[in-house]
């Protein structure tokens, strides 16, 4: 995710990640991290088998909670088509298709958005600019985004 205090777009590994320890900052960490909360945080009935650490995923909403994002490792780019997280996107994406909310996979500025049917990959994109999703007569699906 960007983080706009310490100028680090999306899709980039921060500076002050130490690996295998975490934040090399933790204790004068912007604010923007502090408050940071996934949906697995949020949600105290979400299962322990969808903490991010299990998964590989962090799962995201953007701020109008019309997106589901589902932030991969980027050491692990497919982790969101592992079980049980791909059940559990594609089951969201069944549920809200066609109400305005869509469901997406990143991992870095790659990005898949995930349908009932087909998941689409769209590449290297910036979600920052917007994603236009529309379903043609025939079923398939056209997306406009913006790239990275
Ligand atoms: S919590 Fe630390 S490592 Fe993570 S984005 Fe914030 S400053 Fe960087």
């Amino acid at each position: 995710m960007a983080v706009e205090a310490l100028g680090k777009p999306a899709g980039v590994t921060c500076d002050h990640v130490r690996q295998g320890k975490g934040c090399g900052i933790y204790d004068r960490r912007p604010n923007a991290c502090r408050t940071f909360e996934c949906v697995w945080l949020m949600d105290e009935e979400m299962p322990h088998r969808f903490r991010p650490d299990q998964t590989k995923v962090v799962l995201d909403q953007d701020a109008k909670g019309q997106w589901l994002i589902a932030r991969c490792d980027p050491g692990n780019p497919q982790a969101w088509r592992r079980a049980p997280m791909y059940a559990a996107l594609k089951g969201r994406a069944r549920d809200t298709w066609g109400s305005g909310k869509i469901v997406l996979a990143t991992a870095g500025r790659r990005a898949w958005l995930i349908t009932p049917g087909e998941d689409i990959d769209l590449g290297e994109v910036d979600l920052s600019a917007g994603l236009r999703v529309t379903e043609r007569a025939d079923g398939s699906v056209a997306v406009e985004a913006g790239r990275a």
